[in-house]
C-alpha cells in the first residue's frame, strides 16, 4: 500500500460516515451495498491487522447511523443491534465453531429471509401501540409513530387475552415496500416527472421517514415482524419459533417461510433453496438470516459491542453495482426497432460479467436521465436481462449534457422515425443491413427454425459477402463460398448443412416465429399455426377471421395481414415452399371447447402430463395457461415440487387448488370440482424447481419486436 495504514484508516471512515449519512438519514445511497460492504471489509482487515487504530467511534465497532434532525429521539428499551455476515458455508462453519465455546449440546437453528427493508421497533404499552422507532444508532433511534401508524398491516392493539397481555412489549421487524407497489410507485412518478426511486428498500426507508405522515400513508408499506425485544409481565418462552408463533397469533404478519432446522446442512439448503428462489417473492431479500432456537443458549452466547452472537446474516451475492456509463448506443432490432442500450464500465452483478444493459426507449432513458459520464446503479436480477436503474445524481461532473436519440440509423443511416403514440423509435428501411442481418439471425435461432451454427456472427460474414439477403437464401446457401471462410471446414460445412436440413421440418408455428411478423410471438404462432393448419390458409385468410380466433385478436390479425400483403415476403415464402420447409401445422382442435374463458395455471412436476402437455390440454380446449396467478385464474393445477410464488399467491386469492383427478375432471367437464383444494401449507409443498421464469440473456428481449 502506497498509503500509510493510519492515513487509509481514516478515509476509508470518513467515507464510510458519508455513505453511513446517505443510506440512513437521506435514504438516498450513492454506492450499491456490495461497494459499501467492500470498504467496511477493506476497514476491518486494516483494523485487524493493526489494532492500536481501533477506536470506539470506528464505524466497525458502531450500528446504523445518529437520529434525524425530523424526528424525535426515541430511546430502546433493548438495544437493536446490527448482525455479522457470512458469505460462504465456511463463514457459517466459523460461526459455528465460535459459538462452541460458549455452549454445547443440540444447537436448533432458525432460517428466516433477510427482508431487505428498514428496521422497526414497536413499542406496546398495556396492547396499545404507543410508539414506533428505526434503529438509529442501535440505542437511540427516531420516533415514526404517526407514520407507522398509516400502515395497515401493523396492529394497533395486540390480539391476545387481556390477563396474557404484557405491559411492556417490544416488537422488530422490517417495513419494506413491496416490489409490486414500489414499480407503480415508480410509474406514477415519471409519469408526473417525479422523484424515481432506485430500488424498493430506498423507497420503502424514504416513504417511512417522512416528515409528513400524509406521504406516508400515501405509499404501501408492509411489515415483517421477526424478534422480540424487552416484555414485562407476559407469557415466557423457550424458545424463538415459540415467540414468533405467538407474534402471529397477537396479530402481527410474521414470514411464512421461516423455517426451524437443524444442522448446517440443513441450512445450507435452505439458503441455497432461496437464493434460487428470492425472485419469486414480491418483496426483496439480501440474504437469510440464522439465529439459534433456544432463548437461553441465546443468553450464554451474549453479544458483542455491534452484534449478537447468537445470529448471522448470510448475504446473497450482490444484484446492484455502481459503475460508469461510458456511452449510450442504439442497436437495430429485425423490425427495425431502435433499442438505446448502456455501454459500462465492465463490473460483476450477480455472479455475471455485465458491460452492457438495455435502456428499453427513448422515454425511459429521458425518465431515468442517464447519461453519458454519469455513475450508474446497474442491477442484474438472476437470470433477467441487466437493467440501468438509474443514475447517482451527487456524483455527476457538473454541466453533464443530456444524451440525445440519435435522428438517423447508426446501420444504414436512413432517418429514424417514431410515430405518434409509440413509445418505440424505428429504421423504417426494410433494406436495412442491420435488420436483415437481426432477421435472418433470429430466423435461424431457438424458438424458430434453430439451425446450429448459424448464429448472429456467422449471418452476419454471410450477409456482408453477399450470400445472405433474405431467409430464404439459407435454403440456397452456396457452401463453396461458405468453405472459403475462415472457421469453415469440411465438418463444419457438413454439421451447418445438416442442421439447414433438418430445420425444414419445424413444426408450422416455428417457421411463423422465424419470420418476424411484428406483434406474432411464440404463443400467437401456436394459436395461428392450430387454428388456420396451413400457411397457405393464414396468407390467404381475411384479417376479420383471424382476429376473432382466441389469443390472436385485431392488432396481430392487422399485422399478419399487413405481412403478407407485400410481394417481397410473398416471394420469400415461395421460394421456401421450393426448398421444401414445411408449412403445415396441426389439426384444428377436436376436442371439446369447454374451457373457453378460463384461465388454468399449472406448477410442479404432474405424472400423466409433461408441464408442455397439460398446458397444451387447457388450450385445446379453448382455455389459457399463462405461467402466473392472478385474480382472473380460474384454477392452479399443482403437481410435485410447485413454485412456491404461485401456490403461495393461490392461496391469498381463494383460488381453487386441483390434483390431476382434479385436473383430469376439469378437462372432461370444464368444471372445477368441489372440495379440491390441497390444505398442506405452501412451505411444504414447496419445491425446488419453477422451471417458469423467463431466461432471457439478450439484449433485446422485447417480444412487440417482432
Ligand atoms: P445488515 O443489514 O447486514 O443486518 C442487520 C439488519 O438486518 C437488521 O437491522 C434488520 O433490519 C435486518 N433484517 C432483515 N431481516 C431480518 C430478520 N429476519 N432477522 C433479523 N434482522 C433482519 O447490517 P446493518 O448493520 O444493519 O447494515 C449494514 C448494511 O446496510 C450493509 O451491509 C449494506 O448492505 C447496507 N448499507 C449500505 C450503504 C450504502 O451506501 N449503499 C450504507 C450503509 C449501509
Amino acid at each position: 500500500m502506497s498509503q500509510a495504514p493510519a492515513e487509509r484508516v481514516e478515509q476509508l471512515r470518513s467515507q464510510i460516515e458519508h455513505h453511513n449519512r446517505r443510506y440512513y438519514e437521506l435514504d438516498d445511497p450513492e454506492i450499491s451495498d456490495a461497494d459499501y460492504d467492500a470498504l467496511i471489509r477493506e476497514l476491518q482487515a486494516l483494523e485487524e491487522e493493526y489494532p492500536d487504530l481501533v477506536t470506539p467511534e470506528s464505524p466497525t465497532q458502531k450500528v446504523g447511523a445518529g437520529v434525524s434532525v425530523l424526528f424525535a429521539e426515541a430511546r430502546h428499551l433493548q438495544p437493536m443491534m446490527s448482525l455479522d455476515n457470512a458469505t460462504s458455508f465456511e463463514d457459517l462453519q466459523a460461526w459455528v465453531k465460535r459459538m462452541d465455546r460458549f455452549i454445547s449440546g443440540d444447537v436448533a437453528f432458525n432460517c428466516e429471509l433477510k427482508i431487505d427493508g428498514l428496521a422497526m421497533s414497536l413499542l406496546y404499552q398495556d396492547g396499545r401501540l404507543a410508539r414506533a422507532a428505526t434503529r438509529g444508532d442501535g440505542v437511540v433511534g427516531e420516533d415514526v409513530t404517526p407514520n407507522v401508524r398509516t400502515i395497515g398491516v401493523i396492529p394497533g392493539q395486540l390480539d391476545v387475552e387481556s390477563q396474557a397481555t404484557p405491559s411492556v412489549l417490544e416488537v422488530r421487524g422490517e417495513v419494506y415496500m413491496p416490489i409490486s407497489a414500489f414499480e407503480e410507485l415508480n410509474r406514477r412518478e415519471a409519469a408526473k416527472g417525479g422523484r424515481v426511486f432506485s430500488n424498493p428498500r430506498n423507497s420503502g426507508a424514504g416513504s417511512l421517514r417522512q416528515k409528513d405522515p400524509g406521504v406516508t400513508a400515501s405509499r404501501e408499506l408492509a411489515f415483517w415482524a421477526y424478534q422480540l425485544g424487552a416484555m414485562e409481565a407476559g407469557p415466557s418462552f423457550t424458545e424463538h419459533s415459540q415467540t414468533l408463533e405467538w407474534m402471529r397469533e397477537a396479530g402481527f404478519p410474521v414470514n411464512p417461510n421461516i423455517k426451524t432446522v437443524h444442522g448446517l446442512d440443513e441450512v445450507d439448503e435452505y439458503c441455497r433453496h432461496w437464493l434460487e428462489h428470492r425472485h419469486d417473492l414480491d418483496y426483496e431479500i439480501d440474504g437469510v438470516v440464522v439465529k439459534v432456537d433456544n432463548l437461553a443458549q441465546r443468553l450464554e452466547l451474549g453479544a458483542t459491542s455491534k452484534a449478537p452472537r447468537w445470529a448471522i446474516a448470510f448475504k446473497f451475492p450482490p444484484e446492484e453495482r455502481t459503475t460508469l456509463l461510458r456511452d449510450i448506443m442504439v442497436s437495430i432490432g429485425r423490425t427495425g426497432k431502435a433499442t438505446p442500450f448502456a455501454m459500462l464500465e465492465p463490473v460483476t452483478v450477480s455472479g455475471s460479467r455485465v458491460k452492457l444493459a438495455t435502456l428499453h426507449n427513448e422515454d425511459q432513458v429521458r425518465a431515468k436521465d442517464v447519461r453519458p459520464g454519469d455513475t450508474v446503479i446497474v442491477r442484474k436480477a438472476g437470470d433477467v436481462i441487466p437493467e440501468v436503474r438509474g443514475p447517482v445524481l451527487s456524483l455527476r461532473p457538473p454541466d453533464l449534457p443530456a444524451w440525445q436519440f440519435p435522428t438517423r440509423c447508426p446501420i444504414c443511416g436512413q432517418p429514424l422515425v417514431r410515430l405518434e403514440g409509440e413509445s418505440d423509435t424505428f429504421c423504417v428501411n426494410s433494406d436495412c443491413p442491420g435488420q436483415r442481418v437481426m432477421r435472418i439471425s433470429h430466423f435461424a435461432g431457438r424458438g424458430a427454425m434453430d439451425i446450429e451454427g448459424l448464429g448472429e456472427r456467422t449471418v452476419q460474414q454471410f450477409s456482408e459477402a453477399g450470400l445472405l439477403r433474405d431467409v430464404a437464401d439459407i435454403y440456397a446457401l452456396d457452401f463453396e463460398r461458405v468453405g472459403q471462410f475462415e472457421g469453415f471446414g469440411e465438418v463444419s460445412i457438413t454439421n451447418l448443412e445438416r442442421a439447414i436440413e433438418a430445420s425444414k421440418g419445424r413444426p408450422l408455428a416455428n417457421l411463423l416465429v422465424g419470420l418476424s411478423i411484428r406483434h406474432l410471438g411464440g404463443t400467437g404462432s401456436q394459436v395461428l399455426a392450430r387454428a388456420m393448419g396451413h400457411l397457405d390458409r393464414i396468407m390467404t385468410a381475411e384479417v376479420e377471421e383471424m382476429a376473432t380466433i382466441e389469443g390472436i385478436g385485431p392488432v396481430i390479425a392487422a399485422s399478419v395481414g399487413q405481412f403478407f400483403a407485400l410481394e417481397a415476403n410473398r416471394d420469400v415464402v415461395e421460394r421456401l415452399r421450393q426448398a421444401g420447409v414445411n408449412f403445415e401445422g396441426p389439426q384444428a382442435p377436436s376436442a371439446p371447447q369447454v374451457l373457453v374463458g378460463a384461465s388454468v395455471v399449472v406448477t410442479g412436476t404432474l405424472e400423466r402430463w409433461s408441464r408442455e402437455a397439460a398446458e397444451e390440454a387447457v388450450k385445446m380446449r379453448g382455455g389459457k395457461a399463462p405461467g402466473s396467478v392472478s385474480k382472473k385464474t380460474t384454477a392452479i393445477v399443482v403437481g410435485a415440487e410447485p413454485g412456491t410464488a404461485k401456490l403461495t399467491k393461490a392461496q391469498e386469492l381463494g383460488i381453487p387448488i386441483l390434483d390431476e383427478a382434479g385436473f383430469a375432471h376439469l378437462l372432461e367437464t370444464g368444471e372445477v370440482p368441489p372440495l379440491m383444494s390441497l390444505e398442506a401449507p405452501a412451505e411444504e409443498l414447496a419445491g425446488v424447481g419453477d422451471a417458469d421464469r423467463p431466461a432471457d440473456d439478450r439484449l433485446h428481449a422485447d417480444p412487440a419486436d417482432g
